[in-house]
């Protein structure tokens, strides 16, 4: 599962966990992305705050894992480029790729995107606000992806991040040991906030 992770909330969590249980998966593999060129017009955390939330938020799953494939890459982020690490580190590993419904909606603006499937199956899991139509599959291969339906959490790192700044609670939208994560680094705070997140 590929994502900014800036920060990594229960939306993640959730998704990756159901896709796991859906395709009895060995293991999730989260991987933070180096430098995201489509975000490029916002500042994006430094990659090991990104990571080091996302070992905090899945350190207790058995069966999660983080990666540093793109955090360690340099330059821009291409999903081609992930799966082909990826498989070089797990030759045997069939791969999936777990993307939420408004990311794959964005597959074709990725590199090398009609080879891309023949990397990995792909798993589209349902987002609340983001409608997954005909549109959004149409060029992909059917038996290259699957939509999942995952309980709704309407939860976005960019709203974690906007409620953090602006002083409101983030906790329970992202695990316990990522609030004081941000806390201890005053993380998404505008300058001159009150710096412990406390009332
Ligand atoms: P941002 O608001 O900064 O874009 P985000 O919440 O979309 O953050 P990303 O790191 O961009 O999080 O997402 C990583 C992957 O997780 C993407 O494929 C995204 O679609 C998926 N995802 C994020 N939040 C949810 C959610 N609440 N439910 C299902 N999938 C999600
Ligand atoms: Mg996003």
């Amino acid at each position: 599962m590929g994502g900014t992770f800036d920060p990594i909330h229960h939306g993640h969590l959730v998704a990756a966990s159901e896709v796991q249980s859906w395709f009895g998966l060995s293991e999730v593999v989260f991987v933070p992305t180096g430098q995201p060129w489509q975000k490029s017009e916002r500042q994006v955390s430094p990659a090991e705050h990104r990571y080091l939330m996302t070992v905090i938020a899945t350190a207790s799953n058995p069966r999660f894992w983080v990666s540093r494939v793109d955090i360690d890459r340099d330059g821009p982020t291409y999903t081609a480029d992930t799966l082909r690490d990826l498989q070089a580190l797990m030759p045997d590993a069939e791969l999936y790729f777990i993307t939420g419904a408004d990311a794959l909606g964005d597959i074709f603006t990725w590199r090398d995107a009609a080879g891309l499937f023949e990397l990995a199956h792909f798993v589209g899991c349902t987002r609340p606000g983001y409608e997954m139509d005909r549109s959004t599959l149409a060029g992909i291969p059917s038996d290259r992806v699957t939509i999942v339906e995952i309980p709704a959490l309407a939860i976005s790192s960019t709203d974690c991040r906007e409620r953090q700044a602006a002083g409101d609670p983030v906790w329970y939208l992202v695990p316990d040991g990522v609030v004081q994560y941000i806390n201890k680094h005053n993380l998404y705070r505008k300058p001159g906030a009150a710096e412990d997140g406390l009332p």
